[in-house]
């Protein structure tokens, strides 16, 4: 019998928000996998865990994952933890997860604290469709792209940032998603927490020297604005509806029903553009 491996939170600022049940497996497990073993010790002292722990980071990722996978395989359990939140969001520990669902090893969640979520539940945009977008690319030409082809998602996106680049970014930003509504959680669950609210450019203004750590939320792209706009919008349509599955022909009847128009009149469209 294989053991499990565990995906367990810790807290991303305020101590008391880790969970019982963290402490109680991470006090019964053979092993924790952690990003920082430094960080992690402060953590386990506060809570009396005695663990073991071993270093798990994206520098050693492959080697010490097959060194865990074997454990696990060997009937041990491992629970892995990040610096803060959850593991395997933009931290290390998605790898080794592929790893052991591959080998047929259970998984299993100790859920908590996470920054994007509790961004977005009390950012008062849209909460019904988003989309988690993480670090934008650290290349200039490779960020623009991925927010160009996030500026047409029609969901609320989340995004990380460090604080030395909060301030170029959401510059950036601005320019690619035009005014749209944001809001900028800062040093959440910490002492210092606030939500900053405006739009993108008036955020990026307002924001001189920023401290802490942030969590941008972004309201989407709605419908109704892509029909104000130009003809691209429409070829974005009906390329969404494409990369969601459909046909040429049934993207382009969707996209007629969207735009009120005929499906010769957006055939005519693409043509145009040359979609
Ligand atoms: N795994 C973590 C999670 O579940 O949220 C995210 C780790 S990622 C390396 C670190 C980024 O998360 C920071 O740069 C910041 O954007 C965001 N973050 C983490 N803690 C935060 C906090 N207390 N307040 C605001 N943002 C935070």
């Amino acid at each position: 019998m294989s053991g499990t491996l565990y995906l367990c939170a810790t807290p991303i600022g305020n101590l008391d928000d880790m969970t019982f049940r963290a402490i109680k497996i991470l006090r019964e497990v053979d092993l924790i996998a952690a990003e920082d073993t430094r960080h992690t010790r402060k953590l386990l002292t506060h809570f009396e865990i005695h663990t073991p722990m071993i270093r798990f980071d994206e520098n050693c990722k492959s080697i010490v994952g097959e060194k865990i996978l074997q454990r696990l395989q060997a009937g041990e359990s491992v629970a892995v933890v990040s610096d803060a939140g959850l593991p395997a969001i933009s931290d290390p520990g998605a790898d080794l997860v592929k790893l052991a669902v591959d080998a047929g090893i259970k998984v299993s969640p100790i859920p908590g604290a996470n920054a994007a979520l509790s961004a977005l539940i009390c950012s008062g945009l849209d909460t019904t469709k988003f989309l988690f977008a993480g670090f934008a690319p650290k290349t200039k030409k490779n960020r623009r792209e991925f927010l160009q082809k996030l500026s047409t998602v029609d969901a609320t996106i989340i995004f990380y940032e460090a604080p030395h680049r909060l301030k170029n970014f959401l510059t950036e930003l601005a320019e690619v998603f035009g005014q749209r509504q944001a809001v900028l959680a800062r040093e959440l669950t910490k002492i210092h927490e606030e939500f900053l609210h405006g739009e993108i450019s008036e955020l990026a203004e307002k924001i001189s020297e920023p401290r802490g750590e942030f969590v941008i939320v972004v309201e989407g792209k709605t419908f109704s604005e892509q029909i104000e706009t130009p003809d691209e919008s429409i070829s974005a349509v009906v390329e969404k509806f494409m990369a969601d599955g459909l046909d040429k022909k049934s993207a382009m009847r969707e996209a007629a029903k969207i735009f009120n128009v005929s499906r010769r009149e957006i055939y005519n469209k693409l043509l145009s553009l040359e979609l």
